[in-house]
């Protein structure tokens, strides 16, 4: 299975991502994730895009698309996938499609994570995020706390609200992603691969709708799935 996860920041693309992997053993490529390592290993990449990511603008699609590109090249390339944060963009879509192409894979199926601006300003002033850079789990203050308010379930590491989920920051990136949305889904519209969820609904419920538009297209793995991780047999 081979998903892309559509959806503004906030919108809750990393905890069903993580759902998925858990589920199907999917490999999870986030370049956000990618690029906050990249900063605090001060690579080059990190160089270009910190700048750019404190001021909640996108990353230069050149940058992104090699970065996503040599992730493919080589012999550990991930054969079944679920991408979270990218494609972003139209031409991103584009030149993943080429790129997946020259490996023998497709897309399978977008899910497009839908849910409004001001929810999404509300979810993410409650969003606490761990220090930790190897860790860099998210809670919410009130939806998902932490056992200890302010501290890292995972690791203990202090939690804080991430320079680019500053309000300010957000309707920046909230902007950029109304830019770039309309052509992107477009595209995987034409394709018919699009599943449009509502994702203002709690995590659970946006996972069996998830679950829901991925029996219809894939029966069989998903349905396997499914029913091996209910204990019975597939
Ligand atoms: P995320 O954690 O997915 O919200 O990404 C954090 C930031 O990384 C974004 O606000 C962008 O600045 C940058 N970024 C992540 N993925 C992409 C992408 N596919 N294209 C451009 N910029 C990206």
């Amino acid at each position: 299975m081979r998903l892309v996860l559509v959806g503004p920041p906030g919108s809750g693309k990393g905890t069903q991502a993580d759902r998925l992997v858990k589920r199907f053993g999917l490999t999870v490529i986030g370049t956000g994730a990618m690029f906050r390592d990249a900063i605090r290993r001060n690579t080059e990449t990190g160089r270009i895009v910190g700048p750019l990511i404190r001021q909640g603008l996108l990353a230069p699609d050149t940058v992104v698309n090699e970065v996503v590109a040599e992730l493919f090249r080589g012999k550990s390339r991930p054969e079944r996938f679920v991408m979270d944060g990218y494609p972003r963009t139209y031409s991103q879509a584009v030149a993943f499609d080429a790129l997946l192409r020259q490996e023998f894979l497709r897309v399978d199926a977008v899910v497009n994570l839908r849910i409004d601006d001001d929810e999404v300003v509300r979810r993410i002033s409650g969003r606490r995020c761990c220090s930790n850079g190897a860790c860099g789990v998210c809670f919410h203050v009130t939806a998902q706390p932490p056992k200890v308010p302010g501290v890292c379930t995972v690791c203990g590491a202090e939690l804080v609200l991430r320079d680019d989920d500053k309000e300010e920051t957000v309707r920046r990136r909230l902007g950029e992603f109304h830019k770039n949305t309309d052509l992107l889904l477009e595209h995987y519209r034409r394709q018919g691969l699009v599943d449009d969820i509502d994702a203002t609904q709690g995590p659970e419920k946006i996972f069996a709708d998830v679950l829901a538009a991925l029996l219809v297209r894939r029966p069989d793995e998903t349905g396997n799935a499914v029913l091996t991780a209910e204990g019975r047999a597939p």
